[in-house]
């Protein structure tokens, strides 16, 4: 089924387990997945405010019309079940993707500058390796169906990571810049900082003056 809200009509047949995110935000799970302290576990390690305008989270079984099993749409996260750490580490992912939605702090020079040197890394590795990787599809930070492809399926995601240890935190995370950035968001807040810090010092440095100062303050909203 590729329409979500058909994929959520139908879950809502079976039990639905209800919580509440910081008090206030509904987290709807489908019946026999147990989400353990993992909800706790956000509430101590993102920020309250990132949350601002995330209307609900639901987790069940979802495909969107691209197959993703996990995705943002219209004020709703929508998470698949999986292990508790996959679970915590898709809703951050979505969130990241919400507020690349609803504010413009992620069009940060460094960011773009730090991602594209990646890829410009990343196209010479390939090249070395024998790879004939297309120059036009590297050189576009924005979300492409024939890049995801090539690195997908031309190259497979199981060389791909070879390719890209110390360069970019997963092989998914090269597809585009929003990719990247909401990649770097789920190490950061969930898988492992350090990381962040080791190979993607921009993005780093950004994520921690939005949670700096009280974080608010650095918030822009798209007009
Ligand atoms: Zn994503």
């Amino acid at each position: 089924m590729k329409n979500p809200l058909l994929e959520y009509i139908v879950n809502k047949q079976k039990a639905i387990n209800k919580h509440l995110l910081f008090r206030k935000i509904e987290v709807e799970i489908v019946d026999g997945f147990n989400i353990g302290d993992s909800l706790e576990k956000i509430e101590s390690s993102i920020p309250e405010y990132f949350f601002n305008g995330v209307d609900k989270i639901v987790i069940g079984q979802f495909r969107d019309k691209d197959h993703n099993r996990s995705f943002y749409k219209d004020g709703i996260i929508y998470v698949s079940i999986n292990n508790q750490e996959d679970v915590m580490r898709d809703i951050s992912h979505e969130l990241s993707h919400f507020l690349f939605d609803k504010y413009s702090i992620f069009e940060d020079v460094l960011i773009s500058e730090e991602f594209m040197g990646k890829r410009r890394r990343l196209f010479d590795i390939l090249l070395y390796a024998g790879y004939n990787p297309p120059k036009d599809l590297f050189a576009r930070s924005d979300y492409n169906k024939e890049f995801d492809d090539y690195l997908y399926e031309t190259v497979g995601y199981q060389k791909l990571t070879s390719h890209i240890i110390g360069l970019f935190p997963d092989p998914y995370s090269v597809t585009s810049l929003e990719e990247y950035v909401s990649t770097c968001f789920e190490f950061f807040f969930i898988k492992d900082r350090d990381y962040i810090k080791k190979i993607c010092p921009a993005t780093y440095k950004v994520f921690n003056h939005l949670i700096g100062k009280n974080g608010k303050l650095y918030f822009v909203l798209r007009t």
